[in-house]
């Protein structure tokens, strides 16, 4: 089973040697809107203790179901 970490730095985009770029996906009235969340830009990676937008973006999003799984395994999606 992989870590959670190396999973977030494989497959999130805003993964950035161990910090967060922090930038958002929302949809809105139809629209899809991108933002930086200064509260995660240029932060330590929070993964392992819950982060949504890898839990809501990136996870149903990883093509390899035996990584996929193992992620939601340790989020308990
Ligand atoms: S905090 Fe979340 S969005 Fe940022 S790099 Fe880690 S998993 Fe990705």
């Amino acid at each position: 089973m992989a870590n959670i970490r190396n999973i977030a730095m494989q497959h999130c985009s805003n993964w950035n040697s161990g910090k967060c770029i922090g930038c958002m996906v929302v949809k809105k009235n139809g629209r899809i809107k991108f933002f930086i969340d200064s509260t995660m830009s240029d932060k330590d990676c929070i993964v392992e203790s819950g982060c949504d937008y890898f839990e809501s973006i990136v996870v149903p999003g990883i093509a390899d179901d035996k990584t996929r799984e193992s992620a939601k395994l340790f989020k308990k999606l």
